[in-house]
């Protein structure tokens, strides 16, 4: 666990876009709550440090992401980031892919949870409560591919045809390659994380999501590696002759299932019955599309949180982009990156704060008054603006 000191300096990216609305207003609702809640006994030291178009304001034309940033992030450990603005065109990488590459962000959780009054297009929200472990370091998103007509992709197609034997598919000319990898050790280190986390919260079930059914090797590699952590490091035994096996929580006695279902048989479930699911380990590209999906079934990016984490890192961010059409214009909702920094509040162990957060936004929500978003999708509400939603919390 964590040894936190009572002050805490706390590194924060404002972010670009919308990110100048956002942040200002998460920082003065967790200020408030770690002071209605430690009174002045505990208090974040916040620490602007910079990325994105804002780095380049600081920093000088070129620099997106400053190695002060990057080493900030990395000695403090806990840290919080707007969203980013990633620059069109000189090869530069989306920031985000670079940070998570660079720190091995491997583990990204999304936290999906329903707050009552919330507008959904499914008939019973509140029954969706589920935690998302996205492992964030490989598959199809380790970018590794080659554009049609290039000499590399021309020299894979004919090691395919000629050594590899594959005589079943046609590669037409123009045929971009790419190759997904996916390792028994990266696996194993975000399903051990899942199934940590469901020890801790006390959660009933850990289900692995594949598509093992068509990529036997990959995602199918995914799920046996999965099972066999589950065996091998916490005692699950098969439950019923198995696949799905079960065992102990050690720390409250209760049963937890580890189970696994398909991705497209998920992406239906996930409407038809939610209450299923409870922790969600999943790939990299898998998790893409379900975080997004199960974030619009309890109100959307506005307010879908989220962190990347690595074993010793935690970055703690919105989910959404920089969103440019309102940006500057006071009306985004602040949900999102408060619901980030509420996981920090909890991952560094305040709860009492984190709890007060909840609280506080479930409250502004069933009273009503919501960013556009939210009021435009609901009856009888008020619309108000990102700050005066921050102040009625
Ligand atoms: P980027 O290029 O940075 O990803 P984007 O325009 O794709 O920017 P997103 O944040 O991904 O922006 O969001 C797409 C749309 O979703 C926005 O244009 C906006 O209408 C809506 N949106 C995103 N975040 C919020 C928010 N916090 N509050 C309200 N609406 C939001
Ligand atoms: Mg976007």
């Amino acid at each position: 666990s964590l040894n936190v000191p009572d002050k805490p300096i706390v590194p924060y990216i404002e972010g670009d876009g919308i990110g100048i609305d956002i942040t200002p207003v998460m920082k003065k609702v967790i200020n408030a709550a770690v002071e209605k809640s430690y009174g002045g006994s505990k208090e974040i030291q916040w620490m602007e440090i910079f990325a994105g178009e804002k780095a380049t304001k600081v920093y000088g034309a070129d620099v997106w992401m400053p190695e002060e940033t990057m080493q900030a992030i990395k000695d403090y450990v806990v840290s919080l980031k707007g969203p980013l603005t990633t620059p069109v065109g000189g090869g530069i990488r989306s920031l985000n892919v670079t940070l998570r590459q660079e720190l091995d962000l491997y583990n990204c959780l999304r936290p999906i949870r329903y707050y009552d009054g919330t507008p959904s297009p499914v008939r019973e929200p509140e029954k969706t409560d589920m935690v998302i472990f996205r492992e964030n370091s490989e598959d199809i998103y380790a970018g590794i591919e080659w554009e049609s007509g290039t000499p590399e992709a021309k020299k894979i197609i004919d090691f395919l045809q000629n050594e590899m034997g594959v005589t079943k598919i046609r590669f037409p000319e123009t045929s971009g390659i790419g190759v997904k990898p996916v390792s028994k050790e990266g696996t194993e280190r975000l399903v051990r994380k899942a199934l940590q986390y469901a020890i801790d919260n006390d959660k009933p079930s850990m289900t692995l999501v594949h598509k093992g059914n068509i990529m036997k090797f990959t995602e199918g590699g995914f799920k046996q590696w999965g099972y066999e952590l589950a065996k091998n490091e916490f005692g699950a035994t098969e439950l019923n002759g198995g696949p799905w096996l079960s065992f102990k929580n050690p720390k409250t006695g209760n049963e937890i299932i580890v189970k696994d279902v398909i991705a497209d048989a998920f992406l239906q479930n996930i409407l038809l019955h939610p209450e299923d699911y409870d922790v969600i380990a999943t790939l990299n590209l898998n998790g893409d599309y379900i975080s997004d999906a199960l974030a619009a079934q309890v109100g959307g990016i506005g307010i879908a949180p989220g962190a990347n984490m690595s074993d010793t890192i935690a970055l703690f961010e919105a989910t959404h982009g920089t969103a440019p059409p309102i940006a500057g214009l006071n009306k985004a909702n602040p949900g999102s990156i408060i619901l980030s920094a509420e996981m920090m509040l909890r991952h560094i162990g305040w709860v009492e704060a984190a709890d007060l957060i909840v609280k506080a936004l479930s409250g502004a929500i069933a009273a009503k008054k919501v960013t556009f978003d939210f009021s435009s999708q609901m009856d009888d509400a008020t619309e108000v603006s990102c700050s005066e939603f921050g102040d009625q919390m």
